[in-house]
C-alpha cells in the first residue's frame, strides 16, 4: 500500500488526506494545533470550489447558503454597481455560497473515513530530501512516506525549503471576519457589499433566523477589509477601532459591528505569494513531495478564492495519482494543471484588490469607472470560477 503524510489540517490538507484515503493510500495527517478545527468564521465557496468538492465526492448539502448581493453600494448607501453582475453579485460566472467554517470543516472531516492516522500537536520543522523516500519531522521524530503533501499554509516551512524563491508579501490591507450568531444579530436578512475609500465590508446570512435545524451555526457573517498592517491591540480594542472606522456607514454595518463580541473576531493580514514556486511537485528517490493550497500559492484575498483553489489542488492531485500512476509523471501533471491556473487567479485577485481597496482620488476614479462598467468585476470572477475538474 502506498503511504502519504499530509502536513497541515486546513481545508487543503483535509481535502487531500480524504482523497488519498479513498484512493487506497495509507495516510498520516499531521497538525501542529492541539485539535482539528475550522478556522476563519465562514468562507465563500465559488462554483469552482463546489465543482472541486463534487470531484472529491463531497457535498456541502444544506449547510451552504446562496450569496448574492445584487450589487455594490457606497458607505452612504448609493449604488455603485446596482443589480448588475459583480464580484459577489449575480454574474455569468455564477454566485458563491457561504458556509460556516465549522460546517466546511465537518464536511471535509466526514470525507476522511476511518483508515487514517491523525497526529495533532506535532509541528513539522524538518524535511529530508535525500534517501529513497522523503521524510518530515521535528527534533524528536522523523516520518517517511512515498508522498508528502505540504499543506501547511501560507507561511509553510516546507515551501521555504523546497521553493525559497517564493516569498510572502503584504497586500497592504488587513481583514477582520466574524459570525454574529442569530440570537445577537440585528434584523438583517439581505446580503450586502459596500466599498469606501480603502475600506470594504461584506455581509452574508448563514441560513435564516429561527431557520432549519441544520443551520446550527447560523447567523450573519461579515468581512471588513481596511488599509494598513495587522493591529497588535486586544480583540476588544480592535473591535472599537472597527466601529470607529465604519462609523456612519449605511445600515447594517454599524449594527453588525455593535452586535459583534471581541471573541467573534478573526484578524488576518492580506498577503500574497510573490513569485510562485517554479513547480509544485518534487521527486525524492522513488517518492515525492507536493505543495498544496496556501503552501503552494497565496492569492490576495480580494476574490475570496484561496480555499476554493486548495480544493481544486486536492481534486487535481487525486486525479493525477488515480490508477496508481507513477509518482514522477503525476508530479509533472500536477504542476502543469495547477501552476498557470493559480497564477491567473492570483493576478486577477491582486488587480481586483488594488481597485476595490483604492484610496483618495483613486477611489473616486474607481467609483466612476464601476458606475460606467462592471466589466472588471465580471472578468475577475469569471477568471476565478471557470474551472473544470480533471478527468
Ligand atoms: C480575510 C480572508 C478571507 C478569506 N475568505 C475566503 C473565502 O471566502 N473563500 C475562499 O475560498 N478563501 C478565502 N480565503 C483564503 C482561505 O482562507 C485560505 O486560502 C485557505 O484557508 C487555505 O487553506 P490551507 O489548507 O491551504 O491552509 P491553512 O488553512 O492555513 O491550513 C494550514 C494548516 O497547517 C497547519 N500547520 C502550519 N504549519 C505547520 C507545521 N509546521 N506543522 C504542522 N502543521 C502545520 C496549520 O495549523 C493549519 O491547520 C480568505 C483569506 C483571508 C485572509
Amino acid at each position: 500500500m502506498r503511504t502519504a503524510i499530509v502536513v497541515g489540517a486546513g481545508v487543503g490538507g483535509l481535502a487531500a488526506a480524504g482523497a488519498l484515503v479513498r484512493s487506497g493510500w495509507h495516510v498520516t495527517l499531521v497538525e501542529r494545533g492541539d485539535r482539528l478545527r475550522g478556522y476563519g468564521a465562514a468562507q465563500f465557496i465559488w462554483p469552482n470550489g463546489v465543482a472541486a468538492l463534487q470531484a472529491l465526492g463531497l457535498s456541502l448539502g444544506d449547510v451552504a447558503f446562496p450569496f448574492a448581493t445584487g450589487g455594490i453600494r457606497r458607505p452612504d448607501g448609493q449604488w455603485l454597481v446596482s443589480s448588475a453582475p459583480g464580484v459577489t453579485g449575480g454574474s455569468t460566472a455564477g454566485e458563491p455560497v457561504v458556509v460556516h467554517a465549522d460546517d466546511l470543516h465537518d464536511t471535509l472531516m466526514a470525507g476522511l473515513g476511518e483508515r487514517l492516522e491523525i497526529r495533532t500537536s506535532l509541528e513539522v520543522t524538518t524535511l529530508r530530501l535525500t534517501g529513497d523516500r522523503p521524510a518530515v519531522g521535528n527534533a524528536k521524530h522523523t516520518f517517511d512516506a512515498d508522498l508528502i503533501v505540504a499543506a501547511d499554509g501560507g507561511r509553510s516551512v516546507l515551501r521555504r525549503r523546497l521553493a525559497p524563491e517564493a516569498s510572502v508579501a503584504s497586500t497592504g490591507y488587513t481583514a477582520w471576519r466574524a459570525v454574529v450568531p442569530w440570537f445577537r444579530s440585528p434584523a438583517v436578512q439581505a446580503n450586502g457589499e459596500m466599498l469606501g475609500a480603502g475600506h470594504r465590508f461584506q455581509h452574508a446570512t448563514l441560513g435564516e433566523r429561527g431557520g432549519s435545524a441544520s443551520a446550527t451555526r447560523g447567523g450573519i457573517y461579515w468581512v471588513a477589509t481596511v488599509p494598513g498592517a495587522q493591529r497588535p491591540e486586544s480583540p476588544a480594542a480592535q473591535l472599537a477601532l472597527l466601529r470607529r472606522w465604519f462609523e456612519g456607514w449605511q445600515s447594517p454595518v454599524p449594527e453588525l459591528l455593535e452586535a459583534t463580541e471581541p471573541g467573534d473576531l478573526v484578524q488576518q493580514p492580506g498577503e500574497e505569494l510573490r513569485s510562485l514556486p517554479r513547480r509544485f511537485g518534487f521527486p525524492v528517490g522513488s517518492g515525492a513531495v507536493v505543495l498544496l493550497g496556501d503552501a503552494a500559492h497565496v492569492a490576495a484575498p480580494a476574490l475570496s478564492q484561496g480555499a476554493c483553489l486548495a480544493l481544486e489542488d486536492a481534486a487535481t492531485l487525486a486525479a493525477v495519482l488515480r490508477g496508481g500512476a507513477p509518482l514522477s509523471s503525476a508530479l509533472d501533471g500536477y504542476t502543469l494543471a495547477r501552476r498557470d491556473r493559480v497564477a491567473r487567479v492570483a493576478k486577477a485577485s491582486r488587480r481586483l484588490g488594488s481597485v476595490l481597496q483604492a484610496q483618495g482620488l483613486a477611489a473616486r476614479a474607481r467609483d466612476v469607472a464601476l458606475g460606467v462598467s462592471s466589466g472588471l468585476l465580471q472578468r475577475a470572477s469569471a477568471t476565478a470560477t471557470t474551472w473544470t475538474p480533471p478527468a
